[in-house]
């Protein structure tokens, strides 16, 4: 298909959901799978809850996860022209009218028509009227005239149940499409901005369904083609019930700030109710590759963290410790606490990268190598009956820290290096250990505890590497000492 163009048209009301993150990738990946345009529209026409904020945050969201414009952002609030013209139009040929029924007025039809078990609509009061001058300056809005032939229906095919779904226009009320202040509703301005951008696919939640008739007797009121309407379903939680709050993160810069990476989010969003086989890692050129809407599920898709962070785990370990160590930075909102772009850190972010499920959870695990200090917590120490031979050993383990050939510790940025760096650590090591008569299962677990203050710690070579000679004496002497104040307390030592 040719000249196929989506948008994504959020109103700047909140944070940029999972759920509209799903709904713009949709409409980009298909756009870009059949060689077309993805468009951005922010549809701030609501002014008591449309704030700036939010619209920024729905762009660097979008742009977090590759999904960028291929027009300059339209915005619905520069347009009250546009919409002015069309709504005149609609007017002049008797397809709009004028409606001066008063608040109370329709809240009483409403009541009525509840009360007698109807379904509340627009009475048609005004359908008729043709206002002079002096009622025109009271208040007002504009209504549609639907088509009210008995007979008359509005139908669409809906992409996704690949089916008709045709409307009585009996169940469908003459819908405002100008407020009281002027500003026209959702309805109207979607149709004139899709219309006007030459939208060929609108891809959204299926919450928009009963909107789409309505829709399409405006485009067919104002002579537009009207587009190809996909309603997706939506995305619940683990309980069955709409994603939300409750449900923990819902907004695309908090899962950035806790440490996921785009590429898993893409990928997480994509396969939350769409497949290709059973592939479950898939890049953006794949999506795009493989991306069709009739693999796009009919029923709600149900949100499962452990598989986002199976997912982000999977793109972490994929990751260049360099690229890690600015994802990390970027999230870290206290200076003081950014990593530096350094070898040593590469070496620790690489050897951590495959155990950390979030950046986050990455970065907590540097501590140890960040800090200067270690604690050592007594439910961890409490777990050893320390003796004397351990003090000989970290002795023997500081002198051989300090026998280390200088150049072992390479200051460039090279990961090749890093490599044999770490190997000749380790061969070292070895022969250290062998020529006392040690082994590594022996020790292992005093050095972690000298180095991190933990049972579990990053590979020691590693550990030596990234802390150089001079934390790793100190860390040691800080150990040996402390193991000397508790031997006054423990007659076992
Ligand atoms: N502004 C609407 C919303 O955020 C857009 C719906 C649509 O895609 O037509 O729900």
């Amino acid at each position: 298909m040719n000249n196929i163009k989506t948008r994504f048209a959020p109103s700047p009301t909140g944070y940029l959901h999972i759920g509209g993150a799903r709904t713009a990738l949709f409409n980009y990946v298909y756009a870009k799978h059949n060689g077309g345009k993805f468009v951005l529209r922010i549809e701030d026409t609501d002014l008591e809850r449309s704030e700036k904020i939010f619209e920024e945050d729905i762009i660097e969201s979008l742009k977090w996860l590759s999904i960028i414009s291929d027009e300059e952002i339209i915005r619905q609030s520069n347009r009250l022209e546009i919409y002015g013209s069309y709504i005149d139009k609609l007017l002049k040929e008797g397809k709009a009218y004028y409606c001066f029924c008063s608040k109370e007025l329709l809240e009483e039809d409403r009541n009525r028509l509840i009360a007698e078990n109807k379904k509340p609509m627009y009475a048609g009061r005004c359908r008729e009227l043709k206002p002079g001058e002096e009622l025109l300056k009271t208040p007002h809005v504009i209504r549609f005239k639907v088509n009210r032939d008995s007979s008359a229906s509005t139908v669409f095919k809906d992409l996704i149940r690949n089916q008709l779904i045709s409307v009585d226009n009996k169940e469908i009320d003459d819908f405002v499409l100008v407020r009281e202040d002027g500003i026209p509703t959702y309805n109207f301005a979607v149709v004139i901005d899709d219309a006007l951008s030459g939208i060929t696919c609108v891809i959204r939640g299926d919450d928009h369904v009963s909107n789409t008739p309505k829709q399409i007797m405006l485009y067919n009121a104002l002579g537009f083609n009207a587009p190809e309407f996909a309603h997706v379903s939506m995305i619940l939680g683990q309980d069955g019930k709409r994603l939300s709050k409750r449900h923990g993160a819902t907004s695309v810069n908090q899962y950035k700030k806790e440490g996921f990476l785009p590429e898993a989010l893409v990928n997480y969003l994509i396969r939350l109710g769409w497949s290709h086989g059973n592939d479950e890692i898939l890049s953006m050129e794949e999506i795009i590759k493989y991306f069709d809407l009739k693999n796009i599920s009919k029923s709600a898709a149900i949100f499962n963290t452990e598989k986002l962070l199976w997912l982000n785990s999977h793109y972490i370990k994929s990751k260049d410790p360099f690229i890690l160590i600015g994802l990390i930075n970027d999230i870290t909102d206290d200076s003081q606490s950014r990593l530096n772009v350094d070898i040593k850190t590469a070496a620790i972010v690489d050897s951590l990268k495959s155990r950390s499920k979030t950046l986050v959870e990455l970065r907590q695990k540097l501590d140890f190598f960040v800090n200067e200090t270690i604690e050592y917590k007594p439910q961890v120490m409490n777990e050893f009956n320390f003796n004397e031979n351990d003090l000989v050993f970290l002795k023997s383990f500081k002198e051989f820290i300090l026998g280390l050939d200088d150049k072992i510790f390479i200051k460039e940025n090279a990961l090749e290096s890093l490599k044999v760096s770490i190997e000749s650590i380790k061969n070292e090591f070895n022969d250290f250990l062998s020529k006392k008569g040690w082994t590594m299962k022996e020790k292992a677990m005093l050095i972690r505890l000298a180095f991190a203050g933990e049972k579990v710690s990053p590979p020691i070579y590693e550990i030596i590497f990234a802390l150089g000679k001079e934390r790793c004496v100190k860390r040691i002497e800080l150990f040996s000492g402390y193991l000397s104040s508790i031997k006054i307390y423990n007659s076992k030592f």
